[in-house]
């Protein structure tokens, strides 16, 4: 029989990070941003300063994270990665604060998920670079106050509106990130199967790009399991065929909707426009609120299949349009 030989094993992330791209230049759409962007950082090069803080937000995988390496490379700074829920005590900030060296930059994810003690500790760090911190409790109370190097403070979400507004108005520069449209994200894929050193034909990358919820994340995901059925079947580039048969197998269908999306949409057209609230989704579909917040309802919102009321969500005609279902006489006057 024979014998399989496991190489290397490379984990999803370890491919994305490879595939991220470094300088402006490769990173694809979004053009108003990078054209901002560019202008700012030239500026601060120009005047020998740090770049004043920046707030990236936009639903999860349309590549905030790789705009800030870019900015931190474009600044010849050096980038130290974190997340909200990964700073629990004022301690874990004030270690990670005082760590930094002059024109750092300090990437926060999620940073809507702050409490709101180690939020007020940030304020000072960002305005004036210093840390104010309280030790002890009642009338025995000091604070200490230590000097920081002037760093970038650049904070993403997927949420904007979950920002405190005294955090949110300590951003110098915010920015919204865009759903990709099908031509850029067909661009991002030629350029990463390069990288993957398979060749993809544009129709083929337009394929994959149509079924990728305008999202460089899950294009770049299905980019790679569309190479591995090229690959088991010896063929050097993926071809249209070649895509559609894989995509297909993955079941991802022509609107880029997988099956929890269908699930999701299949779960609201039910209701007949009586809303359902999202902790009623997510029981329903064994899914955490976060994830359908973040990561399922964006595109399905940006795209008029659901609405959002204060009672809760409502699938729109355009859902039981691709669901191919009817509905009664007046549903939707
Ligand atoms: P976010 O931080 O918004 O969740 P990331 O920055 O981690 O998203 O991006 C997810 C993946 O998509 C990364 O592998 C990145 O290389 C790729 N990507 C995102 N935006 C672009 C872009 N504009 N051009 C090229 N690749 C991109």
């Amino acid at each position: 029989m024979e014998k399989f030989e496991i190489k290397k094993f490379i984990p999803d992330e370890v491919y994305e990070s490879s595939l991220r791209p470094s300088n402006f230049e490769g990173y694809i759409g979004q053009e108003a941003i990078k054209k901002n962007l560019n202008v700012f950082i030239q500026a601060a090069k120009k005047r020998g300063e740090s770049l004043d803080h920046t707030l990236f937000s936009g639903p999860a995988g349309l590549g905030k994270t790789t705009l800030a390496n870019i900015i931190a490379s474009e600044m010849g700074a050096s980038i130290k990665t974190t997340a909200a829920p990964m700073i629990e005590k004022s301690g874990d900030l004030a270690a990670i604060l005082t760590n930094l060296s002059q024109g750092d930059v300090l990437f926060i994810d999620e940073i809507h998920r702050l409490s709101p003690a180690i939020e007020e500790i940030l304020y000072s760090a960002m305005e004036d670079f210093r840390l104010d911190i309280i030790i002890g409790s009642g009338p025995a109370a000091q604070t200490i106050k230590i000097d920081l190097p002037q760093f970038t403070l650049i904070g993403a979400t997927t949420r904007a509106g979950m920002l405190s507004n005294p955090l949110r108005d300590r951003f110098g520069m915010q920015f919204r990130l865009e759903f990709y449209s099908d031509e850029e994200l067909a661009l991002i894929i030629q350029k990463a199967a390069i990288k993957l050193d398979k060749e993809c034909e544009k129709a083929a990358s337009l394929q994959i790009a149509k079924r990728s919820r305008s999202t460089p994340r899950i294009a770049l995901r299905l980019l790679k399991r569309v190479r591995d059925f090229a690959e088991v079947n010896d063929e050097a580039s993926i071809s249209e065929a070649r895509a559609v048969q894989a995509l297909n197998s993955l079941g991802v269908n022509e609107l880029g909707f997988d099956t929890m999306d269908l699930r999701y949409l299949e779960l609201l057209t039910a209701a007949k426009r009586r809303p359902i609230g999202l902790a009623s989704i997510a029981a329903a579909l064994s899914e955490d609120e976060n994830t359908i917040e973040d990561v399922i309802e964006p595109y399905l919102l940006a795209n008029g299949y659901i609405e959002r009321t204060a009672k809760g969500r409502i699938a729109s005609l355009k859902s039981y349009e691709i669901l191919k279902l009817g509905y009664e006489k007046g549903l939707f006057d």
